[in-house]
């Protein structure tokens, strides 16, 4: 993008740019890391409209990053609810921790450590880096891919093959490498999110036009490609194990989805669900503590690319939930088993069983 270019995307950001809780009125200030670590969290697959509501409650209870490292992960959840993707608030909690254990308390100031940290990808580190820190770092999020893609008429996305991806991101290293790339990287996001949108770009009020090829030559429909999905069927069963004194398990680790929270214990298995204990339960349970197996009912479900049948099992436990937990289980009270498990996919299952 040339320097005239630059500079017209500059002008329209500063009259522009929407009044946001975690955005200064001095678009020229450095911002608090923490603050743009959080929203830039909350902002990936959610909304603007939505995140700021939360990220305004988030910051009166956890202003700073040694108060959230105190925090439960009950109370981080709660703030959280809502939102979605729940590994992000797991992730933002082990982050927290490992940040306010630092003597300085600080995030680090280069791409390498902060990629290090739970939950903190290329895209959330570059905007850490430019926005905060002020230096020359790249980003790329969903807008300035689909702008990147209009702009060069790119046939392809960056997720399609290593080169394809490297296209893109020297893309937007060429509009980081300015004194001025925390303003580039914001404006491109800003632009993606309210002009160059995914339906009916509005290309009339866009300072780009004049170097968009796509609009040039009237093809902006076309960009970016339709990601190429192979759906793949998966048919299962999802447990749903209550002990006598109404607790319900969740594991960690070792399932097909959610391998990095809480879950309810679930295998593949083939259609239709015959009653008693299937082998793969005793994994979880003794099967002389079994007083009831039940088909509780179905539910489909999609996760990535996989379209999925479930068969639910209610298993009900004759004896109470052990004292001591392991570090791959929990038993969780029924009557807060919905606040837990994060996952529709959990709590589809739940309404099966438990109502
Ligand atoms: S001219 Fe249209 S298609 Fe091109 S970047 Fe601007 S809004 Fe997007």
């Amino acid at each position: 993008m040339n320097s005239k270019s630059l500079r017209l995307l500059r002008e329209w950001f500063k009259k522009n740019a929407a009044s946001l809780p975690w955005r200064p009125s001095n678009l020229d200030a450095p911002r608090d890391p923490y603050a743009v670590w959080i929203s830039e969290t909350m902002l990936q697959q959610t909304q603007v409209s939505t995140v700021r509501d939360y990220f305004i409650k988030w910051m009166k209870r956890f202003p700073d990053v040694a108060t959230l490292a105190k925090a439960s992960e009950e109370e981080v959840f709660k703030y959280w609810q809502g939102l979605g993707y729940y590994s992000r608030a797991r992730n933002i909690l082990k982050t927290a921790k490992i940040v306010a254990g630092n003597i300085s308390q600080k995030f680090p100031e280069n791409r390498k450590d902060l990629e290090a940290l739970p939950g903190i990808g290329a895209y959330t580190a570059g905007a850490i880096l430019s926005l905060a820190y002020h230096q020359r770092e790249a980003i790329l999020d969903g807008n300035l891919v689909r702008i990147f893609s209009r702009l060069y008429a790119l046939e392809f996305l960056p997720t399609d093959s290593k080169e394809a991806a490297e296209t893109y991101w020297n893309y937007a290293r060429e509009i980081a490498d300015s004194s001025k790339a925390y303003m580039h990287n914001e404006a491109l996001m800003e632009l993606g999110r309210t002009v160059c949108k995914v339906r009916n770009p509005e290309c009339g009020s866009c300072p780009l036009l004049a170097s968009c090829r796509a609009a040039r030559e009237n093809r902006t429909a076309e960009f970016p490609p339709a990601k190429k999905h192979v759906q793949k069927d998966w048919h299962g069963t999802v447990l749903v194990i209550e002990s006598m004194d109404h607790k319900i398990l969740a594991v960690h680790g070792g399932q097909k989805f959610f391998k990095n929270q809480f879950t309810l214990p679930h295998f593949e298995s083939p259609r239709n669900a015959t009653a008693g204990l299937p082998a793969q339960a005793e994994k979880y349970v003794d099967a002389d503590a079994v007083q009831s197996v039940e088909i509780a009912g179905k539910f489909r479900h999609g996760i990535t690319v996989h379209k999925m049948e479930c068969d639910v099992l209610y298993v009900k436990l004759r004896t109470k939930a052990p004292k001591r937990e392991r570090a791959d289980s929990r038993w969780v009270e029924r009557s807060r088993a919905t606040e837990f498990f994060a996952s529709s996919f959990c709590l589809k299952a739940l309404e099966q069983a438990l109502s």
